[in-house]
């Protein structure tokens, strides 16, 4: 019996791997699943726009945009919820001398590199996306990268997990982990005792303060704040998903414009400030003029789990019996088909795809290997 804390994209994306592989598997949350920062998130599978801090997280990244079709394409089967995954290219518009030259070095080291990635000139960026029309000079297309409807990705999951016999128990009350000195028990709920062999750490932002862990075995994770905004379009006015130097916009299918985003670090505040919503439409109303009159429709805020370099932890922490997955900053929604699958294999003894050493939670646990979080 695998028992997850948390029920965001990673929690569920695990606990789908897991009882597609036959374990038998109960989610606990305390809040919604497919909430707090997999509900909040813009949804860009984006490992080349992103640029990834070191060599081990881009083959994570990009074997996890591999993976996202099939992930897709499983999760909507079994739960009959599509999760709209747009695979066209994210396209990165100049406005700028300085834009042009910085994306222009970016598209030649990434082509080096084997990314998909091209330069377009000023008239070829206009055909392919009318509405930069206003003040763009050219852009960086990185080809294989695109978006996904978290909030339906995570009611897909859910009812995918439930379909599969997952025990989800959302607004679970309190739950604490318990142990003996040398391995977790399991989890003490507000029905009582439930004996696990794994229990896994997948909650967020919140993952250093779950109730019972010993001070040794918790992971350095702090939240960092995002406000975000959407705007009403006309159908089909922006194509995909655009960056500019300050921010970037994301269509959805249902015709709202993501507008995104603040990164901020100031505590569990997941208020929505008069300062981020000027930020963010000052940044996108420079960038793309041609939105000026769009109706603002949605404003929100989330939190994602930061790690201490900036990697996510996977894998075994300092407990026998428990696992972490969080800490995945900025690609927690690109990164959950990878780090279910290098989990699931590092919880069944396998061998994982990509070597799972840089993302251990317990690399750490010499302060002298912690950097500071890349902004
Ligand atoms: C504004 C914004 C934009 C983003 N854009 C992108 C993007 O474009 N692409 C991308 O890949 N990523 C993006 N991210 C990051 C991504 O959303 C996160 O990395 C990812 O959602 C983290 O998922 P998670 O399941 O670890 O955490 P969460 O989704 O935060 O889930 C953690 C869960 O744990 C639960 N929990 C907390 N404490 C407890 C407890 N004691 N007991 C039980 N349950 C508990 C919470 O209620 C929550 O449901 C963005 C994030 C934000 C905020």
């Amino acid at each position: 019996m695998i028992a997850i804390i948390g029920a965001g994209l990673i929690g569920l994306s695990l606990a789908y791997e897991l009882t597609r592989r036959g374990g038998e598997v109960r989610v606990f949350d305390v809040g919604e699943a497919g909430g707090a920062a997999s509900w909040a998130g813009a949804g860009m599978l984006a490992p080349d726009t992103e640029a990834p801090p070191s060599s081990a997280m881009q083959r994570l990244c990009a074997l996890s945009l591999d993976r996202y079709p099939a992930f897709v394409k499983g999760v909507r089967a079994d739960s009959g919820i599509d999760p709209r995954l747009h695979l066209d290219g994210i396209l990165h518009i100049a406005l700028t001398a300085n834009d042009s030259e910085r994306l222009r070095a970016r598209v030649a080291a990434s082509v080096a590199e084997g990314i998909p990635a091209r330069w377009l000139t000023r008239g070829e960026t206009v055909a392919l996306e009318p509405s930069a029309a206003g003040n763009v000079i050219g852009a960086a297309l990185f080809k294989r990268e695109g978006h996904v409807d978290n909030r339906r990705l995570g009611r897909a999951l859910r009812a995918a997990c439930e379909r599969q016999g997952v025990g989800i128990s959302a607004h679970c009350g309190s739950i604490a982990i318990e142990s003996d000195a040398r391995r977790v028990r399991g989890l003490r709920t507000t029905d009582g005792f439930l004996a696990a062999d794994v229990v896994v750490n997948a909650a967020g932002a919140w993952a250093s303060m779950i109730d019972g862990l010993p001070e040794h075995a918790r992971v350095p994770v702090h939240p960092v704040k995002g406000q975000m905004l959407a705007l009403a379009m006309p159908r089909g006015l922006v194509r995909r998903a655009l960056w500019y130097s300050d921010g970037y916009v994301v269509p959805r299918d249902d015709g709202r414009l993501l507008v995104g985003a603040t990164v901020e670090d100031v505590g569990f505040d997941v208020r929505v400030t008069a300062d981020g919503v000027r930020t963010l439409l000052d940044a996108v109303l420079r960038a793309l003029p041609a939105l000026r009159d769009l109706a603002l429709v949605e404003t929100w805020a989330g939190l994602r789990p930061g790690s201490a370099d900036g990697l996510p932890y996977i894998g075994f922490g300092a407990l026998g019996g428990y696992a972490v997955a969080t800490g995945h900053f900025r690609n927690g929604i690109l990164l959950a088909p990878a780090t279910a699958t290098m989990l699931a294999d590092i919880i069944e003894g396998k061998a994982c795809v990509v070597e799972p050493g840089p993302f251990s939670p317990q690399r750490l646990a010499d302060p002298g290997n912690r950097m500071t979080v890349p902004a």
